[in-house]
């Protein structure tokens, strides 16, 4: 495979930007070798600037849900660039959008939109805590919430309930008020809960984890978590920047059937624009600003053109419910394959899969939490991540993180993907 277009492009690119990218798993780091520079998509598929062509598994880490540039966003879209591109005054797609968020996510009473996941969970614990009087947070350790000070917190050695900074940047005072606690492990928030009581503003989980690979919470887990939330006045924040709208129409909550106190949004709902969002219920809604004291804005938020995007999408899903049916089929086709080909090596790596999310563990272990995930042989994934591209099939280029089946995916790309996946794993 040719890459030399790409190979020039990062040459000059990592001379005026940090490591030559805008964000930093596109560097190819974890599996090493030169990103690939995308020129064009269409439905499953990606080119790149040297003309190569992928099946994509990246769907831009998880906004296409209906594959590259689907007529009915783009129609849309280009419709509305004519009308004008931004007001910051109030618009009727933003009315129509919330009323589309909270009709296929019944938790959702209120919704404020943002410009990207990271903005969504940082002022949904902004807005916990100013809702409750409360500091302290807990996450859960392999959870990817954005890049807010209050999220790049890791467990500290030894105390499960000191957190430390991961990046040099954040400060102590931020990470002491995060506190960590070990995913599906339900005695260790209660200890958490216990030492800090009346402490904490808010719970925040992804429920189906997608950024430590794919991690589904154990459903009883995410009971225990809403009572104790409940229990302790603590709100309760579902995630679902990458699961809303993914893993089924009313996200993570409608497979869980469990209604948190808050929601966040993000990737799906923006139809590939930069959009997030969090919502939740009115009376915790009615406290962010103009409507209440807890501070949150933003020039370029409901924007006209990615507000056309996201209700082209959301529309799509509310009247075309059954390609969540479609797109299980065709993953579940595409999971079993790859079990088939790992048998055929007498190889026993686990894979996770819930809906169009997959991920394959180079460990033989069942994937439960962060600690059984980093177990995965990082190493071997970079050498079947380089086996996939050379034949055509654009994965992630790090271990922890999902692949995603948009409904652009065909039956002959699932096979062309087996394929090349029992080719590589020899
Ligand atoms: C992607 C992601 C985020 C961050 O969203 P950005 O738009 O990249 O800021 C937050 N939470 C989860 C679960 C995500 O997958």
């Amino acid at each position: 495979m040719i890459i030399s277009k790409s190979i020039e492009l990062f040459e000059k690119a990592k001379k005026r930007m940090p490591g030559g990218v805008n964000s930093p798993v596109r560097a190819f780091k974890s599996v090493r070798g030169t990103p690939i520079f995308m020129e064009r998509g269409v439905g499953s598929k990606i080119f790149d600037v040297d003309g190569n062509e992928y099946i994509d598994y990246i769907g831009s880490w998880g906004p296409h849900l209906f594959g590259h540039n689907p007529d009915f966003i783009i129609k849309a879209v280009q419709e509305a660039l004519l009308q004008g591109t931004s007001f910051g005054t109030p618009t009727e797609n933003e009315v129509k959008m919330a009323d589309l968020v909270c009709e296929l996510m019944p938790s959702i009473e209120m919704v404020r939109m943002v410009n990207s996941g990271t903005e969504a969970t940082m002022s949904a614990i902004r807005l916990a805590r100013g809702y409750t009087g409360k500091d302290k947070i807990i996450k859960f350790e392999g959870c990817y919430h954005g890049h807010g000070d209050s999220f790049l917190i890791k467990a500290g050695s030894g105390a499960l309930t000191f957190g430390v900074p991961t990046s040099p940047g954040v400060t102590k005072s931020s990470s002491a008020d995060t506190l960590i606690a070990n995913f599906n492990d339900i005695k260790s928030v209660k200890e958490i809960v216990t030492k800090n009581k009346n402490n904490i503003a808010g719970i925040i989980i992804e429920p189906i984890a997608g950024n430590m690979g794919v991690v589904p919470a154990d459903k009883t887990f995410l009971q225990e978590l809403r009572q104790i939330c409940s229990d302790e006045k603590i709100v309760l924040i579902f995630d679902e920047v990458m699961t809303g709208f993914r893993v089924a129409k009313g996200g993570a909550q409608e497979l869980y059937n469990i209604n948190p106190d808050l929601t966040t949004l993000g990737k799906i709902i923006g139809g590939g624009f930069p959009v997030g969002a969090y919502g939740g219920k009115a009376e915790i809604m009615n406290h962010i600003s103009p409507a209440g004291p807890v501070y949150q804005a933003g020039t370029l938020s409901g924007n006209p053109i990615a507000m056309t995007a996201g209700t082209a999408a959301l529309t799509q899903i509310k009247n075309h419910p059954e390609i969540y049916s479609e797109l299980e089929e065709k993953s579940a086709l595409l999971e079993k394959g790859m079990h088939e080909n790992l048998k055929l090596q007498n190889l026993k790596y686990s894979i996770n899969r819930v809906g169009s999310m997959l991920c394959q563990f180079f460990t033989e272990e069942v994937v439960t939490d962060y600690k059984t995930a980093i177990h995965s042989d990082t190493e071997k994934y970079a050498k079947y991540f380089h086996k996939m591209l050379d034949r055509g099939i654009y994965l992630a280029p790090a271990q922890f993180e999902a692949m995603f089946v948009s409904t652009a995916h065909t039956i002959d790309d699932i096979k062309k993907t087996i394929e090349a996946h029992r080719m590589s794993l020899k």
